[in-house]
């Protein structure tokens, strides 16, 4: 499992799409963010 899921859920999930549920993160303007523990990853990162 994920490290991530070992907190809460939070509200990013509920502001989420399915899509960005399934993918576990949303997309913002300069960066991802994960739903699960709002860890962001700036784009251009990956
Ligand atoms: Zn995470």
């Amino acid at each position: 499992m994920n490290s991530c899921y070992k907190n809460k859920l939070n509200k990013y999930i509920w502001e989420a799409s399915i899509e960005e549920v399934k993918r576990g993160f949303i997309e913002e303007d300069e960066a991802y963010k994960c739903i699960i523990c709002e860890e962001e990853f700036e784009k251009g990162q990956v």
